[in-house]
């Protein structure tokens, strides 16, 4: 099988799909692997490590492409990028055919056989595949370090011969992959630092990490493991207490999210306005809308003295390792689609027939 993989075109992407230590691993199980000269500059991995780990080098994305049976992304390609592949081709990434319509239709059009990764279940056997999980990981850790950055205070307690400086007070809301990191660092950086989330499994999470559960008196869990979206009322009591709470915070990280959903918003605009000032939000949420009213995606703004942020594409700030555990991920998963260094589907394989997309009958040939 010939495998190929051409520059990320997606704005701010640095992150990509193969390393060198993937390719020589997909090599030495048989593959024949095409790369478009450059692809891991931006994440720092060279041309010469590719060619060394048994990569054939080309000059442009067409060349990586022609007779590929099974195309690489983080981010799926454009649509006319997805229009120049061929019918068949087996397209592996973070694809978002269903909240990008011209991107699926392009899919449909052109007969691929994606796998959007997003899609795959998360069951303990897809864990070592799961790229939401270990690029929420990155942009978690990524979040807490913006949030002491802005921060005009310590996060840790000091103690100088000017005095003694106590720590931060930092508060992260949703416990996911992501929020659990993101407590983790700021952790490490020495803050005080509370955790809540509706899924009540999530206290012993945070606790085992140092942290403090905050206890509004709302649960929401809904399908497989993840939270369901809150009841009017139920919204109102977390708002409220939320908003009390919120006043002896000086940093909040938000990274609360609901499958399919806008990410549900947990600080409006008048809870910001009593915060004190100087306190920091960083709304890893921004990308699917924001967990913070204020919040602009992909700007650091102001309001009453807090500062409001938005980052986007927090995991490409770490491409260096965001790369290396997204790559591991395709590669395990690969391993569901090749033998003996050729393709071949096992639809009855529910990690394959659940991730396919558009969704497929079980019986359905080829
Ligand atoms: P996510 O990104 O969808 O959501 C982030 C967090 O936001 C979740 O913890 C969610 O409970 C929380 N949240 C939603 N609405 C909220 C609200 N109104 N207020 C506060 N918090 C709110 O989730 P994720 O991080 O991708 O994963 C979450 C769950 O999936 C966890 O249970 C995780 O352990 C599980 N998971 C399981 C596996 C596995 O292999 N079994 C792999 C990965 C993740």
């Amino acid at each position: 099988v010939t495998i190929g993989v051409a520059h990320e075109t997606a704005a701010g992407e640095r992150r990509v799909a193969l390393t060198p230590e993937t390719c020589r691993k997909l090599v030495g199980a048989g593959a024949r692997v095409r790369v478009q000269a450059g692809l891991g500059a931006r994440a720092f991995f060279l041309d010469a490590a590719y060619s060394e780990a048994g990569a054939e080098l080309v000059e442009t994305a067409a060349e990586a492409w022609d007779g590929a049976a099974v195309v690489l992304c983080v981010q799926a390609p454009e649509p006319a990028g997805l229009g120049a592949l061929a019918h068949g081709t087996v397209l592996v990434g973070l694809l978002q055919p269903e909240s990008d319509a011209a991107r699926g239709d392009a899919i449909v059009a052109t007969g691929l056989i994606a796998f959007p990764l997003e899609r795959l279940p998360r069951t303990t056997r897809a864990q070592s595949m799961d790229v939401l999980s270990s690029q929420a990981g990155m942009a978690g850790y990524k979040a807490a370090l913006i949030a002491a950055e802005l921060a005009p205070r310590f996060f840790p307690m000091l103690t100088t011969a000017a005095g003694t400086i106590r720590p931060s007070k930092v508060l992260v809301l949703g416990a996911g992959v992501a929020g659990l990191q993101a407590i983790a660092t700021a952790r490490r950086l020495g803050a005080q630092v509370e955790g809540f989330d509706v899924r009540p499994e999530t206290r012993e999470q945070i606790e085992s990490l140092g942290g403090r559960f905050l206890d509004l008196g709302v649960h929401a869990v809904g399908e497989g493991g993840y939270a369901r979206a809150l009841s009017d009322e139920e919204r109102a009591l977390q708002q409220t207490r939320l908003a009390d709470h919120l006043k002896g915070v000086d940093a909040v990280i938000c990274t609360a999210a609901v499958p399919g959903r806008r990410a549900p918003l947990l600080v409006t605009r008048s809870m910001v306005a009593g915060m004190r000032p100087g306190s920091v939000i960083v709304d890893l949420a921004a990308e699917t809308g924001g967990n913070c009213e204020a919040t602009v995606p992909g700007s650091t703004i102001e309001l009453q003295g807090v500062t409001v942020a938005g980052p986007l594409a927090l995991a490409s700030m770490g491409a260096t390792h965001a790369s290396e555990m997204y790559a591991r991920n395709v590669f395990n998963f690969l391993g569901l689609l090749l033998r003996d260094g050729m393709l071949a589907f096992d639809w009855r394989d529910d990690l394959l027939a659940r991730t396919v997309w558009p969704e497929r009958r079980v019986d359905d040939a080829g």
